[in-house]
């Protein structure tokens, strides 16, 4: 047999959290893991909304984007990669498949395609977010799909996005591992276990793990965040305002029930509402049925309703409800609101007693920014208090030693972090061998 050469390049995800487009290249087979944006080098240069970048050309200037030929739509050449593999839907993994030439095969998960489907509609005429004529392929858990001289196992593993999965590549040196981002501290732990299992199953020559959470880390559950709701939300006397990332199913699963239990509805924008009813379809997921008696849908006040949200509200009409309603019964409403949606809260005016919670990472998360000193101006002029009850979509540094050890990968590349020097000194009784990256450089395996 000829013996293939086998190399890791990181285009993202190095030094940053997010932004992951890591190329494996197996003699001729090259496969993308992810191609997300860098949130962390769009906000060196852009200030959105008016300072956006106008073109890919802006993008690849800036670094922001890499220079790669044979992968992109706007370039004339034809496709020298094979495929690209989407670990989940957050936007740090997923938002630049829309510059990928078309006639490259995307592969992701069925409820990554469902969640990329309705961003895609959400976010028509975003340069940065279009998923339009890629024809995705979706696979389960274990399946094995051969692609060139490589064969790919996805396996699911728990994040704070449904649909998230890692992956053990069979290459021609041995196996190699990414994590995409995980953890085992969310709702369903026993995926990522699975994961865990097989990946070390494999005996990897090399594993790429995240390492999001190597300072500021905490112990804490999915469970634990719903008992702490349970309290904020029984105690109040006016309205409940929440913010957390909308696509995080487990954590609206935690508001629900907690809003059912103490006997309020929990109004979701129509962004949620629209991702919640294509997720509907989705036998192995549970998400709160809009239909139900303890959900309303919120609409802001504005002039433009676009197609995707009179779909929403055509098909739950009954179950729409405007700041103006929701003033009027703040003591049965838990309500999902954004950063960008606080000017609600003129026509909401909300009562004493009332109060906000934070169910994000601070100030800053995956899908969305918030500034931070603004938010505290809005709800120091209504009088709200502002709780922090949150649990991370990452594991925590012990948590992942012990992953790390058990997996025993000969090499680790550690990416998804802010702190790869700090990871490498943790590691470092470990019997891998951990390599820093850098960035565009290629990793022979
Ligand atoms: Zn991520
Ligand atoms: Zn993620």
């Amino acid at each position: 047999m000829v013996r293939r050469e086998t190399a890791l390049t990181f285009y993202g995800g190095v030094n940053e959290i997010g932004g992951n487009k890591i190329l494996l290249r197996d003699g001729d087979t090259k496969v993308f893991f992810d191609f997300g944006m860098s949130f962390g080098m769009k906000k060196q240069f852009y200030s959105p909304p008016f300072l956006s970048p106008k073109s890919e050309k802006s993008l690849q200037e800036l670094g922001i984007l890499p220079r790669f030929e044979g992968i992109y739509k706007f370039d004339d050449r034809p496709p020298e990669i094979d495929a690209v593999f989407v670990s989940h839907g957050h936007l740090d993994h997923s938002a630049y498949l829309s510059f990928i030439n078309r006639e490259i095969q995307v592969y992701c998960g069925e409820t990554t395609k469902t969640i990329l489907h309705a961003l895609g509609e959400m976010r028509r005429a975003d340069l940065e977010f279009n998923v339009e004529g890629i024809a995705f392929k979706s696979f389960r858990t274990g399946e094995k799909l051969r692609i060139g001289s490589l064969e790919i196992q996805p396996v699911h593993v728990d994040h704070s996005v449904p649909g998230a999965y890692g992956f053990i590549i069979y290459t021609s040196s041995g196996a190699v591992v990414y994590t995409g981002d995980f953890r085992v501290h969310g709702a369903k732990p026993q995926m990522t276990r699975d994961f865990v299992k097989k990946a070390k199953e494999a005996d990897p020559v090399a594993i790429v793990t995240e390492a999001t959470n190597m300072t500021g880390a905490s112990i804490s559950s999915e469970a634990e965040v719903e008992n702490k709701l349970n309290q904020i939300v029984s105690q109040a006397d006016g309205i409940v305002l929440a913010e957390f990332a909308y696509a995080d199913v487990d954590r609206l699963n935690s508001f629900f029930r907690v809003a059912k239990k103490t006997g309020r509805c929990l109004a979701v924008p129509l962004k949620q509402a629209y991702l919640l009813n294509a997720l509907r379809a989705d036998k192995g997921l549970s998400v709160p049925d809009l239909d139900d008696d303890f959900v309303l849908i919120f609409q802001k006040e504005k002039g433009t309703t676009y197609r995707w949200e009179k779909q929403i509200l055509e098909q739950y009409r009954g179950k729409v409800v405007k700041a103006s309603d929701v003033s009027k019964r703040q003591c049965n409403v838990v309500l999902a609101l954004s950063f960008y949606d606080l000017e609600e809260l003129v026509e909401i005016q909300p009562k004493a007693g009332s109060c906000y919670v934070l169910s994000a990472s601070e100030p800053f998360n995956e899908e969305m920014e918030i500034d931070y000193e603004k938010l505290v101006n809005w709800l120091g002029h209504y009088g709200l208090p502002q709780y922090h009850v949150h649990v991370s979509g990452h594991i925590m540094p012990l948590q992942l030693k012990t992953m790390l050890k058990e997996i025993d990968a000969a090499r680790i590349f550690p990416v998804h972090t802010e702190n790869a020097g700090l990871f490498t000194m943790f590691m470092r009784d470990l019997k891998s061998k951990v390599t820093l990256t850098e960035k565009g450089r290629e990793y022979k395996i």
